[in-house]
């Protein structure tokens, strides 16, 4: 499989909206380059009494218009290049959602399923301990991201409060409701794609027709998503997660298999479908494909065999630029992560408001404000698509960079 490294994938993704903004080339050069990447190495007592060093990063990509913001992952195959791609995918995200945000954006290298619940949360401690000089309130605000959860960031805010010997909830997002955690903010990602979704739909003229759907990866994103679509029209006929997939052409019950999921611990083998590989659910005819797993599934070797009619990314840069041109020439409109994915950091917004303010919402208000702000993201993104007859991706750029610069060129180059 070609995979880009993923901050490659991020200066392409650039480079295509530089011709459709007009401003100054230093500000593009500065956008490049994230401005601080902390490196950490963590030693963890494992059960037998052994040590394993376990490497970790936090990645602040630019802060020009608020603290940076974006969550932690686990994966035995983070790297440095990963952490800082996703640091910037966050600038270009928060800038979207017009939220008062940067990019920033943690990764420590480690395949949690094989820690027991104690070294999992000793590792999750030190973490925090090595970048608790690092964050703050106003300074830098982590959330959960790939196999990170609300009891992980619970252990991430414990750790910073007693080191720091204050209380400061809104400095950790995606917190069980028992810690200032806000209500909405368990599917918000799924439920802002939803959201975005619905507009896209509109727009291409689907929107009220019965539609199926495949999910790729099935954990928050994904398996959030296909407890909700339903309200918008799609039957989901394949989902897959790391190991393996499952197709029925007439739709996999959602709640069977979440119990089946959370018996077997994969979808793969679930009875009411027929097994697939990971790549054989990518290809499946469908009318919308949902990546939510990992970044360049969708790459320069498959983009061809897609044959769905939109892809709406909920995984962050699924999409390589190479399968980027591939999709469009096909015809498929591609939501980009940026838009596609920004409920859960708009949610993680609201946790940080009502943390501040201790004026906690309802969940209807959640939904609606979210609603809100992401359908006016999504209608300022197609005007811009549609005026200068781009792909979705640039423009969310042109908009997201537009204002990043404008924000840089207020503060000046400093110093
Ligand atoms: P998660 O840990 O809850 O789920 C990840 C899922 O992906 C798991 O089901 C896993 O089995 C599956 N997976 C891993 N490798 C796979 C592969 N090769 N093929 C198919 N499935 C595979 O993570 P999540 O929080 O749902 O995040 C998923 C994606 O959504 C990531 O790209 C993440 O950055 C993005 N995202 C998450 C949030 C959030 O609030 N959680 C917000 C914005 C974006």
């Amino acid at each position: 499989m070609s995979k880009m490294n993923p901050y490659e994938m991020f200066l392409k993704q650039v480079d295509e909206a530089v011709p459709y903004l007009n401003v100054e080339q230093e500000f593009i050069d500065v956008l490049k380059e994230p401005k601080e990447v902390l490196e950490v190495t963590i030693p963890l007592r494992l059960e037998d009494g052994t040590v394993k060093v376990v490497k970790g990063w936090r990645s602040h990509h630019n802060n020009a218009l608020g603290p940076y913001k974006g969550g932690v992952r686990y994966h035995p195959n983070v790297s440095k290049d990963e952490v800082m791609a996703l640091s910037a995918w966050m600038s270009i995200k928060c800038a979207t959602a017009m939220l008062p945000y940067g990019g920033g954006k943690g990764g420590v290298r480690i395949a949690p399923r094989e820690l027991s619940k104690a070294e999992l949360e000793r590792l999750s401690r030190g973490y925090a301990l090595a970048i608790a000089r690092f964050m703050g309130t106003d300074i830098d605000i982590p959330a959960p991201d790939v196999y990170t959860n609300p009891q992980v960031m619970s252990w991430f805010l414990d750790t910073y409060e007693k080191v720091k010997g204050w209380n400061e909830p809104s400095c950790y997002t995606g917190k069980p409701l028992e810690l200032g955690g806000s209500l909405g903010r368990g599917d918000a990602t799924a439920r802002g794609g939803m959201y975005v979704l619905r507009e896209a739909l509109k727009e291409v003229g689907l929107y009220g027709k019965p539609l199926t759907a495949i999910i790729q990866g099935y954990g928050n994103a994904g398996s959030n998503a296909h407890g909700l679509y339903s309200e918008i029209g799609l039957t989901v006929v394949a989902a897959s997660d790391s190991k393996g997939g499952t197709y029925n052409p007439k739709g996999l019950n959602y709640e069977e298999l979440m119990k089946h999921k959370k018996v077997s611990g994969t979808v793969a083998d679930f009875p009411g479908g027929e097994r697939l590989t990971n790549e054989e659910v990518l290809e499946i005819r469908a009318d919308v494909l949902i990546p939510a797993a990992l970044e360049g599934v969708i790459n320069e070797a498959n983009a061809a065999k897609v044959n769905a009619k939109v892809v709406l990314e909920l995984a962050n840069g699924p999409t390589t630029p190479e399968a980027d041109a591939i999709l469009e020439e096909a015809g498929t409109l591609v939501v980009p992560d940026v838009l596609a994915n920004s409920g859960g950091v708009t949610v993680s917004c609201f946790e940080w408001i009502q943390g501040r303010t201790g004026d906690f919402w309802t969940e209807k208000t959640v939904h609606e404000k979210l609603d809100e702000r992401l359908t006016h993201a999504f209608h300022e993104i197609w005007k811009i698509k549609k005026q200068q007859g781009i792909r979705m991706r640039q423009a969310a750029y042109v908009r997201a960079m537009g204002r990043i610069i404008a924000a840089m060129r207020f503060r000046g180059i400093w110093p």
